[in-house]
């Protein structure tokens, strides 16, 4: 038990914990030993659930079970079917939170109970909710919900600044990109503007080596390895690290043996790509990033040189090329001292400081992203609050009845910036009945907005003449009750137990079995080339880690995997020496994003909710 407050950053592709010791924010490793812990959920066929690392390198052979990018689902209606069970995108994240949780307790040595979580600044009401609400299911006390180009100022430290600055947060991530604007002086910091593509990120740029790597291989041996799903997962891996690759070398080469085979026997992918030739088939992707970093310029009545100070945010703002394009956009080097990566989740670790009362004397404020307001008469919307407002803030305005003798009043919410109703987002409506009847205009109905400090927003009517009130909370149908979220509570904490339990276990039996698919296909592949002796040998070394398998005796199964894996591995590399290549087969074990997700993704006007902080 500690008092401390952890910060999250609960990222669409990766996500990390931090925590302020010594007054030094430190972020903590998974038990995997790494500080990115991959948003990953996957569900084995025997009903084990696998988060992080070990979900992702289980991808390979698991595609339909297992869970990426859930974060863009977060606030909206889409479930996770796995079998029989439906899951909400709230208890996926809670299963990444969970393991977060668990493994910053195993390395602190206390429990974690208390957590500020990071959302997109423009993250509307039902997204921020159920970021909440997963971190509820994961047994946290989520304290406050801040928005990242907020955390990522905290991390450079910029309250502690002498003069009145701006700070433009350019936050390229693996799926998404965010561009913010905020004034920071005198210890408080306020965002002006945010803008953003949330279809734009490193997976874009890995598709287009992907596109250009199936092209080729095409032009080369007139194949067509995009039906083969194996093969483009093995594709997707090498682009993405050849990509990673380009932003340290001028070149790189990219080499996957037996990608495919015909009749004149296995083919192998290997061709080498430039960082010229990569930044010729990702133009266009680093022109979008232009569009809305001049909007959020345009909503923050800024000019360029207003612009003090540039801070890279995101894994992939290490490509070169989009440094050059932020240098060129504003006349300036950005900053980048302080590891992308970890930029967002150390901001929220100070931010936890501060709330625990370790750190004083700053304040944050943030705006809201989108107005907000009521339909009224003949299905106009008619605004309470206007965009960019700062939050917490509270507005009231008096309306009065359309006709005569008229008891009852809805009152619609919405967001947005357009004149009709119809035309923006509705966030909830509720009545207020009982108003004594009398001839239209004469009721005074006082309704309230108020935003808290963590963007939840409040509505209420009030008749003046009887007091009558009503009011909702804005939450989206999608939003889970109370109910609801205490049995997934409860849920999570059985398996919490149950899950640590299998870990280990899991691990093992994936490994197993990634290694018999890939023996398998050894099999077939290089049939051809592997003497009938061994491919016997290496048949009982797959049967005998099948049979113990079903015992589920863990110590038998690692020992049946290793000599499984020696076993193949002599024979594949005497099979691959006599091609001259010297390479080994079976290099798609590595990890790899595919997805079961993949119904329809939030419509448009899902992108730019308002927003607090
Ligand atoms: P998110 O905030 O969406 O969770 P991250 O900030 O973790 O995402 O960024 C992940 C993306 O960064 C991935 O697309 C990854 O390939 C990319 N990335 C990481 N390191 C590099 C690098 N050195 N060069 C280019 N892209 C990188
Ligand atoms: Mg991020």
């Amino acid at each position: 038990m500690s008092n401390k407050i952890v910060g999250i950053d609960l990222g669409t592709t990766n996500s990390l914990l931090s925590i302020v010791e010594g007054g030094e924010p430190t972020v903590i490793p998974s038990a995997e030993g790494d500080y990115l812990f991959p948003s990953v959920v996957g569900f084995s066929k025997t009903g084990e659930r696998l988060v992080g690392a070990v979900a992702k390198r289980q991808a390979i052979s698991n595609p339909e079970r297992t869970v990426i990018s859930i974060k863009r689902f977060m606030g909206t209606d889409h479930k996770v079917r796995i079998d029989d069970k439906e899951y909400t995108p709230q208890e996926i994240s809670a299963m990444v939170l969970q393991k977060i949780k668990a493994d910053a307790e195993a390395y602190l040595g206390f429990t974690v109970e208390k957590a500020v979580i990071t959302v997109p600044a423009y993250f509307n009401d039902s997204e921020r909710q159920a970021t909440k609400d997963a971190g509820t299911i994961a047994g946290l006390e989520v304290v406050r919900i801040i928005n990242e180009p907020t955390a990522s100022s905290m991390a450079y430290g910029f309250d502690k600044l002498d003069s009145t600055e701006n700070i433009l947060v350019w936050d390229l991530g693996g799926g998404t990109f965010d561009v913010s604007i905020l004034e920071i002086g005198g210890g408080v910091f306020e965002v002006k503007a945010t803008a953003g593509n949330m279809r734009l990120g490193g997976d874009d740029w890995d598709q287009r080596i992907m596109d250009w790597l199936v092209d080729e291989f095409k032009k080369a041996h007139g194949i067509d390895l995009r039906t083969d799903r194996v093969a483009m997962q093995r594709i997707k891996e090498a682009a993405e690290n050849a990509k990673i690759q380009l932003s340290f070398e001028t070149t790189t080469k990219i080499n996957l043996p037996f990608i495919a085979a015909d009749a004149s026997g296995p083919k192998h992918l290997d061709l080498e790509l430039s960082r010229g030739r990569f930044q010729e088939l990702t133009a266009d992707l680093i022109e979008k990033t232009a569009e809305p970093a001049m909007r959020a310029m345009e909503d923050s009545g800024l000019g360029i040189h207003d612009i003090n100070r540039v801070i890279l945010v995101g894994g992939s703002t290490r490509m070169p090329a989009v440094q050059d394009k932020v240098r060129v956009l504003f006349g300036k080097e950005p900053c980048r001292e302080i590891d992308p990566d970890k930029v967002v989740a150390m901001g929220a670790g100070i931010q936890g400081a501060i709330l625990a009362g370790e750190v004083k004397d700053i304040v944050l404020l943030d705006v809201t992203s989108l107005s907000l307001g009521i339909e009224t008469v003949g299905g106009v919307f008619t605004k309470l609050i206007e965009r960019n407002t700062q939050i917490p803030c509270s507005k009231s305005r008096i309306f009065t009845t359309a006709a005569d003798g008229q008891t009852v009043v809805e009152v619609h919410v919405l967001q947005g910036e357009r004149e009709l109703a119809s035309h923006n987002k509705s966030l909830g409506r509720f009545e207020l009945r009982n108003i004594p009847p009398a001839p239209r205009g004469v009721p005074q109905i006082e309704v309230t907005f108020e935003i808290d400090a963590n963007g939840i927003v409040n509505v209420s009517a009030k008749d003046l003449a009887t007091g009558n009130r009503q009011k909702i909370t804005i939450q989206s149908p999608t939003n889970l009750s109370q109910d609801e979220i205490d049995r997934m509570v409860k849920e999570a904490a059985i398996y919490a137990e149950e899950d640590a339990k299998r870990r280990e276990e899991s691990q093992t039996r994936n490994k197993a079995n990634i290694e018999i698919d890939t023996a398998e296909r050894t099999l077939r592949e290089l049939a051809e080339r592997i003497p009938l002796e061994q491919q016997r040998k290496l048949r009982d070394c797959i049967d005998r880690l099948r049979m113990s398998l079903q015992t589920y005796d863990t110590e038998k199964i690692r020992q049946d995997t290793k000599s499984l894996t020696d076993t193949m591995f002599a024979i594949s590399t005497d099979a691959y020496l006599s091609t001259g290549t010297g390479k080994v087969a079976g290099q798609e074990k590595g990890g790899i994003e595919l997805t079961g997700v993949s119904s329809e993704e939030p419509s448009e006007e899902d992108l730019f909710g308002w927003f607090q902080k």
